[in-house]
């Protein structure tokens, strides 16, 4: 049996790993989209290493487009099989492959129109809103802590793993040579003690690991400051400067936590009474389908929903919709708070926000999240004085803060704590994925000083046997 590694593979998105099984069946872990890596990124998603139509069944870990975005294009170029998740991210992979085909057929027509007027070719989208529409009905959801058969010879259960509504930890058992072999693949691991979601699941003992790494060097704030954190940002920013707050947040996860959040300030009679806007359609569509799903939610949530029925709503809260909407915010002199779309400031209305809010010092931009260093939020974060926004220069007078806290993705305690039940001695193959080199070198240095014996950081395309 081999395995190869065709993204997130020394970066953080684009998480795409391949079994090839001895009889020549292949299974895709993950089908992720590269976000964020500058002029590569397109090209980068061009190139599979490998055929689609070739595979003969997906496993997906989360919704989250890094590791589900490039799933309509396999599907466009062959691939036949299905693919297996948990209801709930089912759910949400619907909802994001279709926005991820709107942006990008959005973007590639603005492309082509400059392009055009140039003479330079045209692109064409990786994918459009039809090609996301059908490969709905190739999903197969399954419940956690059950096996269940993707392939002949070949199990598969999920675990619980923490990091968004429906992320899992994926478990093989594959009969190779006569015996089991197990192989674990974390997806993305999330925090013991999130506010809204359970703590990542134990596991057995495997056989080979792959593992994130995302922030394999660091260790978070404790989760509960952030609450505290968001509060004085707010009270800096609308009540003492008067001025608007703009916090970029990914649509799935980190949203409804900050809605928590404020909830629970608000429930605490702490809340500052301005106004509160959600200004993206994907955000609020997400924020519907995430109160479906209260069976996945932690204890205390459970709790605070015995007397508060929607924890994600209260007062001074609104969800804009129409562009027209979203353009008034511009004229609004009152303070506000302004949660929008995307996390990284790349894409979406956020972007707007800032480029409308970053020359005037009474105002915050606020990231609550991981950032690649070439987006908009990572050159932010980085401290850059001017940064170019649709092609306009703009000097950056807005504090910029980020709560580093509001992690999705464990740090490395986490991560170890995530390890704790397995014996490092019996673990014969460990792969470092979903995090920046440097990160990786120290990660792997703390694991082989826990025992953990071969472990390796592949490259994009690295291809190894392993059993
Ligand atoms: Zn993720």
């Amino acid at each position: 049996m081999k395995i190869s590694f065709h993204g997130a593979a020394r970066t953080v998105t684009g998480s795409k790993h391949l079994l090839t099984l001895s009889n020549g069946k292949k299974i895709l872990l993950d089908c992720g989209l590269f976000q964020g890596m500058g002029r590569d990124t397109d090209a980068m998603n061009r190139t599979w290493g490998f055929d689609p139509a070739t595979v003969d069944a997906l496993v997906l870990s989360h919704a989250h487009i890094d590791h589900s975005g490039l799933i309509p294009k396999l599907v466009k170029e062959g691939f036949a099989g299905r693919i297996y998740c948990t209801d709930a991210t089912e759910a949400l992979t619907n909802l994001l492959l279709e926005d991820s085909a709107e942006i990008q057929e959005n973007d590639v027509r603005a492309h082509n129109k400059s392009s055009k007027a140039q003479g330079r070719p045209l692109l064409e989208p990786l994918y459009t809103v039809d090609d996301a529409k059908s490969c709905l009905g190739r999903f197969e959801a399954r419940p956690y802590n059950e096996w269940f058969t993707v392939l002949e010879g070949v199990e598969c259960m999920f675990t619980d793993a923490g990091h968004i509504l429906g992320s899992a930890c994926v478990h093989l058992r594959i009969q190779e040579k006569g015996r089991p072999y197990r192989l674990t693949f974390s997806g993305d691991v999330g925090r013991y003690r999130d506010v809204i979601l359970r703590s990542p699941a134990p596991f057995d003992q495997a056989d080979c690991i792959i593992m994130e790494s995302t922030y394999g060097d660091k260790l978070h704030e404790n989760v509960s400051t952030s609450f505290d954190q968001l509060l004085q940002w707010i009270t800096h920013t609308c009540i003492e400067k008067g001025g608007k707050l703009i916090v970029p947040a990914f649509s799935l996860g980190r949203t409804q936590e900050i809605l928590y959040a404020l909830n629970q300030l608000e429930l605490e009679r702490r809340l500052p009474a301005v106004d509160y806007f959600v200004d993206s359609p994907l955000s609020t569509d997400i924020t519907s389908v995430i109160k479906r799903f209260p069976k996945y939610f932690n204890k205390t949530i459970q709790k605070v929903m015995q007397t508060d029925d929607d924890p994600f709503q209260f007062r001074g809260l609104h969800f804009t919709k129409t562009v027209d909407e979203s353009k008034m915010l511009n004229y609004r002199d009152a303070p506000c708070v302004i949660i929008s779309a995307s996390g990284m400031a790349e894409a979406g209305r956020v972007k707007h926000h800032i480029s409308n809010n970053i020359e005037n010092s009474r105002n915050t931009i606020l990231m609550t999240g991981y950032c690649e260093p070439h987006s908009l939020g990572g050159r932010l974060m980085a401290g850059e004085k001017e940064v170019g926004i649709y092609g306009v220069r703009h000097e950056v007078h807005a504090e910029v803060g980020s709560i580093r806290s509001m992690s999705a993705h464990g740090d490395y305690e986490d991560l170890m704590q995530w390890l704790h039940g397995q014996d490092p001695r019996s673990v014969q193959k460990f792969f470092l994925v979903h995090g920046e080199y440097e990160v990786q070198q120290e990660l792997k240095r703390r694991l082989v000083s826990k025992g953990f014996l071969d472990v390796t950081i592949p490259e994009r395309h690295f291809e190894i046997g392993i059993a």
